[in-house]
């Protein structure tokens, strides 16, 4: 990932996976909450950031109005849209997918390799892919590794299958706080990311020169930090503390 350029700390709109998504999909990416600039002029700012991930100018503040969402506005632009998401409160009955041109649940919410098969960029026009990546979300499994190997928290385990409705549906659980556990589930997500980092190269080789790429977080986790875990109806700094790095494919 490092080969895209510095990787920055930054923070997320949103503590969520879906209105985190929504919000990327305005065009709010993760921000660098800097200090003595007017927030609106800071957002202003931010967006003019396009001009440059989109190889174009004259994309101004104003050019979302009135729609304020990407898809719609990139396809205003000749490209063509496509979402492959891991994370099944991204699914494409959600309101996230409107004005793309094609967008899919992955069939396992982990599996990075299989989202790598699907991108396909023909060249005639250019394309834009939103890549929703499951392998650093709770449990922290990797594709192919077995069910019995998965961590098991009391009041999250068992819910995977809806993986995020231990937060959305209003089920928060205090699991019981275990440091030890709480330990190993941070370094699981460590491991994924190192196994993301490593497949990076697979999408960096597949898509042509020019190739603008964009790797953050929908929000950060907590292992057990003041006496939290997890993201989601959350009031912490860590949960909204992403990971942010993008640069051209040369
Ligand atoms: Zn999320």
């Amino acid at each position: 990932m490092r080969k895209l350029g510095k990787p920055e700390k930054r923070w997320s709109y949103a503590s969520w996976t879906s209105p985190s998504h929504f919000n990327m999909l305005t065009g709010l990416l993760p921000h660098q909450s800097p200090k003595k600039v007017y927030a609106s002029e800071s957002y202003r700012r931010d967006f003019l950031k396009f001009n440059e991930r989109l190889g174009g100018e004259g994309i101004k503040f104003e050019s979302l109005i009135p729609r304020l969402y990407l898809p719609p506005f990139l396809k205003s632009l000749g490209y063509k849209t496509h979402a492959r998401v891991s994370l099944p409160v991204l699914n494409p009955n959600t309101i996230l997918n409107d004005g793309f041109d094609s967008y899919k649940l992955m069939d396992a919410h982990n599996d990075f390799s299989a989202i790598l098969r699907e991108v396909q960029l023909p060249g005639e026009h250019p394309s834009f892919y939103l890549l929703n990546v499951g392998e650093t979300h709770y449990p922290y499994a990797l594709a192919g590794e077995s069910r019995e190997t998965w961590p098991t928290l009391h009041g999250v385990h068992g819910v995977f299958k809806h993986l995020d409705n231990h937060a959305v549906g209003g089920k928060i659980r205090r699991p019981a706080f275990n440091t030890g556990k709480l330990k190993e589930l941070r370094g699981r997500q460590v491991d994924a990311v190192r196994f993301l980092d490593k497949a990076m190269e697979q999408l960096f080789d597949t898509v042509p020169k020019n190739t603008y790429i964009t790797i953050t977080s929908d929000h950060g986790e907590l292992f057990g930090e003041d006496g939290y875990f997890g993201h989601g109806p959350i009031q912490h700094p860590k949960v909204f503390e992403v990971p942010f790095v993008e640069g051209k494919i040369r």
